[in-house]
């Protein structure tokens, strides 16, 4: 056992470090300014330079297979570049990937699907929530129906990220309502392949954060049956593992931007003066720092063993569900002691405390509420599916 990055790895952290600090952190107070203006965080022009550089940098496709073109450098890679990127709040990712369902599509479907979005010439989303069914996925009511060499998909969407932006959807809807019936909507279920163009409508929902997802309409929709993605009946598998595959990157998330909050409150706290001398020498202070740093290491190390037990090719849903837990609940935990720290100050919009407030509180709802969460982890251990101390 071996509890350090490995050279590789610590030299990846150090360079899409330096990318956050030289490229992301500078861009900062525009973001701010524009998002207070009402316009786009960042400009289209600023998102394709960036995206040009860090594709001169070497840092496209990260988790993406060579054969695609992708440096395919496996989850705990992902990891690492997930809590670096997290340490700003400007909203850029490092693209060249697409969604890991994609490539359950034949070899059509990467054709017209998987390849353009690996490349950036294509959006997509996933829509499996609606209005009725959020967490008990199982309850979906869409439905496609046969006609001829084509489905006809009929409900709504909601809460769809990218849902606006979208070129195409991967929609789960009820093709065999028997079947879906007697699986408690386990099968009977298919997810389709559906471009903006054969005729569904998006609608921006407002929300908390800076970005807003989407609701999605379906009213006689046809979609061909060659846009079937996987087997028919069997979609409910492939949304849970859509579901799945960003749950522990969210902890990472959570990690990194808890980081960067924290020294922002160690730095202020030796600054602010109250009484004579700096808030850092009280231990109402001091404590706030120690219980959030003792809880950020904990969460990087559940991200961790999650990162490293799906690279070792196990199953770690039970992890994934951990550390999104924890994770979602530290990022929110020490943000809001973050802003205790700053006092008046971490209020206003002058600083970014706010609007990491604002941001975090998704962390605990998306992807599986708490609750979700506690529901998997308590069941695998009742059930005996598994055991205390196993992961180690
Ligand atoms: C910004 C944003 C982006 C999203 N992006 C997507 C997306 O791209 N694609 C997509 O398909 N969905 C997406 N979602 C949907 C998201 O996954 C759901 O909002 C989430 O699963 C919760 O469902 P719900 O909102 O219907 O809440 P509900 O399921 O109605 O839950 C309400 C409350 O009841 C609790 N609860 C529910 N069941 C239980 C239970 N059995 N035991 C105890 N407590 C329970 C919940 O934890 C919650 O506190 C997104 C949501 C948001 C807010």
């Amino acid at each position: 056992m071996h509890l350090r990055l490995t050279d590789e790895q610590k030299m990846v952290q150090q360079t899409i470090r330096k990318f956050v600090e030289k490229e992301l952190i500078p861009l900062e107070n525009d973001v701010l300014r524009n998002e207070r203006e009402g316009k786009p965080s960042l400009s289209k022009e600023k998102q394709e330079e960036l995206v040009l550089k860090a594709k001169n940098a070497g840092f496209w496709g990260i988790n993406t297979p060579e054969e695609y073109g992708g440096a395919d450098l496996g989850q705990m890679m992902q990891a690492i570049v997930a809590m670096e990127v997290s340490k700003t709040f400007v909203p850029f990712q490092f693209g060249g990937s697409a969604d890991n369902i994609l490539y359950y599509g034949n070899e059509e479907q990467k054709k017209k699907y998987l390849i353009p979005t690996i490349n950036g010439d294509k959006k997509s989303c996933f829509a499996m929530t609606e209005p009725g069914a959020g967490s008990d996925t199982q309850n979906i009511k869409m439905t496609a129906v046969k006609d001829g060499s084509e489905w006809v998909l009929n409900g709504e969407k909601t809460f769809i990220t990218g849902g606006n932006e979208a070129d195409f959807v991967m929609v789960i809807a009820i093709t065999d309502k028997e079947i879906h019936q007697k699986t408690k909507g386990r099968e009977g279920v298919t997810c389709f392949i559906a471009d903006r163009d054969m005729g569904w409508d998006s609608e921006y929902i407002h929300t908390m954060g800076e970005w807003g997802p989407a609701s999605l309409f379906f009213e006689n929709v046809r979609i061909p049956k060659e846009n079937i993605l996987g087997e028919l009946h069997k979609g409910y598998n492939l949304g849970l593992e859509w579901i799945g595959f960003a749950r522990w990157i969210v902890g990472a998330r959570a990690v990194g931007t808890a980081e960067r909050l924290l020294q922002m409150a160690i730095n202020y706290s030796k600054e602010r003066e109250t009484f004579g001398k700096p808030i850092s020498e009280r231990q109402a202070i001091q404590w706030q720092i120690a219980d959030s740093a003792v809880e950020i290491e904990a969460a990087r190390w559940l991200v961790l063993n999650a990162a490293f037990t799906l690279d070792q090719g196990e199953d770690n849903r039970h992890l994934a569900s951990i550390a999104k837990l924890y994770g979602a609940n530290m990022g929110t935990r020490v943000v809001d002691r973050v802003m205790q720290i700053h006092g008046g100050m971490g209020y206003t919009r002058e600083l970014p405390i706010e609007r990491w407030y604002r941001e975090a509180r998704l962390w605990r709802i998306y992807d599986g509420t708490d609750e979700i969460q506690r529901v998997i982890i308590s069941r695998n251990l009742l059930k005996g599916h598994v055991k205390l101390g196993q992961y180690v």
